[in-house]
């Protein structure tokens, strides 16, 4: 297997409604123990995890495929050259398949724009009793602020056989097949949001990929002399 391209997409992640993304998401905190939304520890400014990104992601396009794993909670782990989830994402929990390493990495998304936070109160409702109990307050992150988006994804000579179609009644293949792959994700995502309580309105992103870009190795140029 010999890796052909390591492509980058390059763009922003902008919220266009408060948007929580939490360490300990959705463990009721019981007593106004603020939900605090995650934080860089360096700039104590918000970020969105890759890992938050790539998850939802993930989740989505298992979604659209119908594709889950022994039971509904967990990944696709099925390792079919057919799959573009475990192709894309890897195969979960399964280490013996030959659809070579993930393809995709999706970086932190560090802050561009904005970036204040809003404190809201949320009731919980008792359905039985149908009365509000402990109410608790959760930091969002405020609409219109901007993040930066960057996905890397690799190529190898294994992927040129793989198509997938979508947006498009074009089937494509390659490494074309694996970025439509990632459009498709990103698209999902924008319509079912991002982080916690995206089922009340919160999290609803607009992404935009403004270029791909293809790294190159470096030749000659840029090389130190000498170098192996
Ligand atoms: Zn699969």
């Amino acid at each position: 297997m010999r890796k052909i391209h390591h492509l980058r997409f390059i763009g922003h992640i902008k919220l266009l409604s408060g948007t929580r993304i939490g360490g300990s998401d959705d463990i009721l905190q019981i007593g106004g123990t603020d939900l605090t939304c995650i934080k860089d520890p360096v700039t104590g400014k918000p970020y969105i995890p890759g890992s938050s990104l790539k998850g939802r992601m993930r989740s989505a396009l298992e979604r659209h495929h119908g594709r889950f794993g022994k039971n509904p909670q967990e990944p696709c782990g099925c390792a079919r050259l057919d799959c573009p989830v475990c192709r894309v994402f890897g195969p979960h929990k399964k280490t013996d398949h030959n659809l070579g390493p993930s393809r995709i990495l999706v970086r932190d998304a560090p802050l561009l724009e904005g970036g204040q936070t809003e404190l809201k109160t949320e009731s919980i409702i008792q359905r039985q009793a149908n009365t509000a109990q402990h109410p608790r307050t959760v930091e969002r992150v405020a609409p219109g602020s901007k993040f930066a988006l960057e996905i890397g994804l690799q190529v190898f000579d294994i992927d040129a056989d793989f198509t997938y179609r979508y947006a498009d009644d074009r089937e494509f293949r390659g490494w074309e097949a694996l970025r439509e792959v990632v459009y498709h994700g990103l698209d999902l995502v924008e319509d079912c949001g991002i982080g916690s309580g995206t089922s009340k309105g919160y999290g609803s992103v607009e992404i935009t990929v403004e270029r791909i870009v293809r790294s190159e190795r470096r030749r000659g140029a840029g090389r130190p002399r000498d170098a192996v």
